[in-house]
């Protein structure tokens, strides 16, 4: 399975939009791996997760089609992971005949209905957009890869389950983990139940150095507290990559930071490009 983290930031990217912090100013000195877009990952070349503002310019920095992505993964509706708007350039009357197969887009009942409202009308004019409404802990296929959205402990708007995602294939696991606060006892309990080895776990890290924010985001802590109770509970071993990403400015930390802060802690900052094969 390979994963790219395509964008590795929280919401005001960074620098981050308006900011003059010393986070900020030292990104814009520096430029390379310290400038962080909204975050977004691709899966095995077909799959993306999240669907931000940045997700055009991430397929020219990146090198790959949107035409190619089967299956879009949400995982809340917050607007640095959801930009429904770029989906209309998928229209018919935009792309002509191009269009190959179907783009299959996965989220809870809440957001599969607004977008329905919002977009709908892409299903009924030979787009072949389709909309799945998941429940938690109830795995579903995506071609070859199976994929459990579970409960993340993260407010987002009323109504709206929040997720993070299990994706798995020829029995390799792989967690995406942003946005939430620490993993609940239920996720702890099914990951146990199912006994799931961890190869790649990708984990947010929004307030990096800072104090991690109550149902909503982690740092830095956080993040090695959870490697730690995997590997204690054979979830994952010293071989397993930990990636903390969706970093914000406030979290007090520019790239080089988070490289010498969290090496020690057995975790890599992640940067925006950051391809990882298992
Ligand atoms: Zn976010
Ligand atoms: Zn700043
Ligand atoms: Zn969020």
């Amino acid at each position: 399975m390979t994963i790219q983290i395509l964008g590795s930031a929280a919401c005001e990217g960074i620098p981050a939009a308006f900011c003059e912090c010393a986070v900020c100013k030292a990104a814009r000195e520096r430029g390379g791996r310290e400038f962080r877009t909204r975050s977004q990952a691709l899966i095995d070349g077909d799959m993306l997760i999240d669907l931000p503002a940045d997700t055009y310019a991430h397929s020219l920095q990146n090198n790959f089609s949107l035409a190619d992505i089967k299956y879009l993964l949400i995982t809340h509706s917050h607007n640095d992971h959801l930009y429904p708007a770029e989906l209309t350039n998928r229209a018919k009357h935009l792309v002509g005949s191009t269009l190959r197969g179907n783009l299959e887009i996965f989220s809870c009942k809440l957001i599969v209905d607004v977008l329905c409202s919002e977009i709908g009308w892409l299903n009924n004019t030979g787009d072949n957009v389709i909309f799945h409404a998941v429940e938690p802990f109830e795995p579903f296929l995506c071609g070859d890869k199976t994929v459990t959205a579970l409960p993340a402990d993260h407010n987002g708007r009323m109504g709206e389950t929040p997720y993070i995602y299990l994706v798995e294939r020829g029995g390799k696991a792989l967690l995406y983990g942003t946005d939430t606060a620490s993993l609940s006892d239920d996720i702890w309990a099914y990951f146990l139940k199912r006994k799931i080895f961890f190869r790649t776990v990708v984990l947010d890290c929004t307030r990096a150095g800072n104090s991690s924010e109550a149902h909503r985001h982690m740092n830095a802590a956080d993040n090695r507290a959870v490697r730690e109770r995997m590997i204690a509970n054979r979830l994952a071993d010293e071989n397993t990559r930990f990636i903390s990403t969706h970093f914000s400015h406030n979290g007090g930390w520019t790239y080089a930071d988070a490289e010498v802060n969290l090496k020690p802690m057995g975790l890599e900052a992640s940067y925006d490009g950051m391809k990882i094969e298992f």
